[in-house]
């Protein structure tokens, strides 16, 4: 195969580059804009237990998960840039009315996994509002923008090319892509990967659309691991805490908002009253590729793949996703191709 063609510099666009490049394949990135991935803006949870994940969702997302190590020492080792990952739990609080998700917790628990259950008054910082802390012992998070720089400074050592142009269209015929047409030139490969996350509707027909989230990050108080709640999570990272996120169904609509600014200072001081000391250095938005089921789409033809509508968990998602698409490449199918395919959205007749 002479030249694989990447639409989208995301978390996910670059994850597969980074693994096709490592097998030798001559790839080219073509990105709109390399800063607007939402990508670089996320929290970097790992978080499939917190986040209450079921049954493929669960499973994909938790074999991800354990992709996690290997993934990062990959990602350093060929960027020779550090990323800061971390293991070790993340603690889901409880809140007042909130009692179900013990129950959540302790069933995971049964399935074999690793789960505590700590009490509050042990933790100092927290609001008498919290009735309970999971520790979900199998959770890490990553910092999401140290992620995305080590991902370009690899594929720049792996003479990866970037090209900035927007693509319109893939022209098909026979289940093929026969070329794609960006508003600078038209550009013909081998084989295409399109991951372009909330914005996948400008060249796909596949029921993805924007979810905005709105975060900001603040100097103040340490916390020794990511506190996830329903109504805020608060992300430790080196030098500062990242406190997200809005969900607000409001297109592509720009911008950080003080209705936003609110909501999240709000539920970071439910959850540890302490910060209302802290100083916000910076307020940051994205767009989440959402779907109606909330699960990832993937579409597979004979010369290309369409793998997007990862929602609120792309970061979690990328090395499996990766992996499944150099299995793909390399001849081999994925159970995961099948269960999220877009086929499930066919109207039936
Ligand atoms: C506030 C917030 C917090 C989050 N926290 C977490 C978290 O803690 N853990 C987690 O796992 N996930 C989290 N997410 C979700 C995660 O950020 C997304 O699922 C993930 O970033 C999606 O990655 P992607 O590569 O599909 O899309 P993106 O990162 O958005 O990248 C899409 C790329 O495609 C390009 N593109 C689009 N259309 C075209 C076109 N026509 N032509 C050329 N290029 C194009 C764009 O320019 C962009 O570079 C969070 C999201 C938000 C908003």
């Amino acid at each position: 195969m002479r030249k694989i063609i990447v639409v989208g510099s995301g978390i996910i666009g670059l994850s597969c580059a980074a693994f096709l490049a490592l097998e030798g394949k001559k790839v080219q990135v073509i990105t709109r804009n390399p800063e607007e991935a939402t990508s670089w803006v996320a929290g970097g949870m790992l978080a499939p237990f917190s986040e209450g994940l079921e049954e493929e969702l669960f499973n994909f997302s938790y074999q991800s998960l354990r992709e996690y190590p290997e993934f990062i020492r990959f990602l350093m080792e060929a960027s020779g840039h550090h990323v800061d990952f971390r293991e070790g739990g993340i603690y889901r609080i409880v809140l007042e009315g909130e009692e179900k998700l013990i129950d959540l917790g302790k069933l995971y628990k049964k399935k074999g996994h690793r789960v505590e259950f700590v009490e509050p008054k042990e933790e100092l910082n927290l609001s008498k509002e919290v009735v309970s802390i999971i520790h979900y012992g199998e959770e890490g998070w990553v910092d999401a923008e140290m992620l995305m720089d080590s991902l370009l400074f690899a594929l720049q050592r792996m003479n990866v090319e970037f090209v900035v142009d927007e693509i319109t269209r893939a022209v098909m015929a026979d289940e093929e892509v026969k070329e794609i047409i960006g508003i600078k030139s038209v550009y013909r490969g081998d084989f295409y990967l399109f991951a372009p996350g909330a914005w996948t509707k400008g060249i796909f027909d596949l029921p993805v659309y924007p979810l905005k989230g709105q975060a900001l990050k603040a100097r103040g108080v340490l916390l020794p691991r990511v506190h996830y709640s329903t109504i805020s999570y608060l992300i430790p990272r080196t030098g500062y805490l990242y406190i997200g996120a809005t969900s607000e169904d409001v297109g592509f609509l720009g911008g950080v908002s003080l209705e936003g600014l609110k909501k999240l200072s709000e539920g970071a001081l439910r959850i540890v009253p302490r910060l209302s000391g802290a100083s916000i250095t910076d307020m940051v938005f994205g767009y989440r590729p959402a779907t109606p089921d909330g699960k990832p789409i993937f579409e597979a033809g004979e010369n290309y793949l369409v793998l997007t509508g990862h929602h609120r968990n792309g970061i979690l998602h990328a090395p499996l996703t990766a992996k499944l698409a150099l299995d793909y490449l390399r001849g081999s199918s994925n159970k995961f191709l099948e269960t999220f395919s877009k086929d499930r959205f066919l109207k039936k007749t």
